[in-house]
């Protein structure tokens, strides 16, 4: 009756849980500053901003940080297509290097229409036409 209880050399582990919620909290960090960053651009562009942040925290959610930084990529493409001041027609005067001023009104509705640089042409969102 020798026998004693084998007890496994402790495994340290409030060192691996303090680098677990590190890492935690730096993701959660970079969450919140990427979405507060995307709704502030997304908006300044005429963007659905609400929608971007609800995906960019979502992805968060379920893919971490990849998810993080695919919804990023995604949305630093799609952007492209969304000049600064694109749905604002007041408040802010022609971007520079413009020929033309980012907002006029439809001909057919009057509403703001949206100036597309890479398109040369107008897009009236109340109708959903190029003009
Ligand atoms: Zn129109």
């Amino acid at each position: 009756m020798h026998w004693a209880l084998q007890v496994p050399p402790s495994v340290d582990l409030t060192g691996f849980l303090g680098i677990l919620i590190a890492i935690c909290l730096i993701t959660l960090v970079l969450v919140i500053v990427v979405a507060i960053w995307m709704y502030r651009d997304a908006q300044s562009r005429g963007m659905d901003a609400a929608v971007w942040v609800v995906l960019v925290i979502l992805a968060s959610v379920f893919g971490g940080l990849l998810g993080l930084l695919i919804v990023t990529v995604i949305y630093l493409v799609v952007r492209g297509n969304h000049p600064v001041g694109g749905g604002y027609p007041v408040g802010y005067g022609p971007y520079p290097g413009a020929a033309y001023p980012p907002s006029a009104p439809c001909p057919v509705c009057g509403s703001a229409m949206v100036w597309y640089p890479q398109y040369s042409r107008w897009y009236c969102p109340q109708c959903a036409q190029y003009r």
